[in-house]
C-alpha cells in the first residue's frame, strides 16, 4: 500500500508560522505518514523533527537551498549546504551527502526556481506542482517534455492549514521511491485555490 508524504514544509525555524511540534502534530492528525521539513537554508527544525520519526510516522531530514539559480530541495540532508552556490555545486554537495536533489518551483512566476537549469543539472525530481505557487510559466506538462526524471509535488506549507494539499504517494522509503521514480502525486486542487485567493490578498507579507 502506498503512503502519503508532504516532502516541502516549513517550520518557524525559518518562516514558517508553526514549531516542528504542531507541525507534527497536525500532520498526524491528517492522516499523513510522513512528512520532510524543509526550512530555507536550515536544519535546526528539520533535525528536530527527526525526534518524533516513528515506525508510523517516517521523518525525512530536509533543507531548501537558496542557490544562485534558484531554491533547491535537498532530501535526505541533515547538514546545512551553503546557500549562493550555482545550482550544480548544490545538486553535487546534496549527493555527496547521500541525498536527493529536487528542482523546487522551477517556473514560478515571483519566487526564485532554477527554470530551464533542470535540463542541464543532475537533478532526481522535479516539483512540477507547488501548493505555495499562484502562477507558472510552464504547464506541468511541458515541463516534463524531454525530462527523464520523476515530477513530485510539495505544499510548501507556511503554515498548519496548508499541510497536505500536495503529497506523494509512494510504497516503502520516500527517497528510494523517488529514485526509482515510483510516485504518485495527489493534490487537493480545491484546497489550494483557496489558498491562492488567500495569497492573493496577503502577497508580499507570506513571500
Ligand atoms: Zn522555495
Ligand atoms: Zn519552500
Amino acid at each position: 500500500m502506498r503512503k502519503r508524504f508532504d516532502i516541502h514544509i516549513h517550520s518557524n525555524y525559518s518562516d514558517g508560522s508553526d514549531s516542528v511540534e504542531e507541525i507534527v502534530k497536525y500532520s498526524k492528525k491528517i492522516g499523513l505518514d510522513g512528512i520532510a521539513i524543509t526550512d530555507h537554508d536550515e536544519v535546526e527544525g528539520s533535525l528536530r523533527a527527526m525526534e518524533f520519526n516513528s515506525e508510523n510516522f517516517r521523518v525525512i531530514p530536509g533543507i531548501e537551498i537558496s542557490s544562485l539559480d534558484g531554491h533547491i530541495l535537498g532530501l535526505g540532508v541533515e547538514e546545512v549546504i551553503d546557500k549562493g552556490l550555482s545550482a550544480i555545486e548544490t545538486v553535487e554537495r546534496i549527493h555527496k551527502l547521500g541525498g536527493i536533489a529536487i528542482a523546487a518551483h522551477p517556473y514560478d512566476r515571483i519566487r526564485q526556481g532554477v527554470g530551464d537549469i533542470i535540463y542541464k543539472v543532475d537533478f532526481d525530481a522535479v516539483e512540477i506542482y507547488n501548493g505555495h505557487t499562484i502562477s507558472s510559466t510552464k504547464s506541468p506538462g511541458s515541463i516534463m517534455d524531454g525530462l527523464n526524471i520523476p515530477a513530485v509535488c510539495g505544499s510548501d506549507a507556511h503554515c498548519l492549514d496548508e499541510i497536505g494539499i500536495a503529497v506523494i504517494k509512494v510504497k516503502g522509503d520516500p527517497i528510494e521511491a523517488i529514485r526509482k521514480g515510483d510516485v504518485i502525486i495527489e493534490e487537493h486542487i480545491k484546497k489550494s485555490r483557496v489558498l491562492k485567493n488567500y495569497l492573493r490578498k496577503r502577497m508580499g507579507r507570506l513571500f
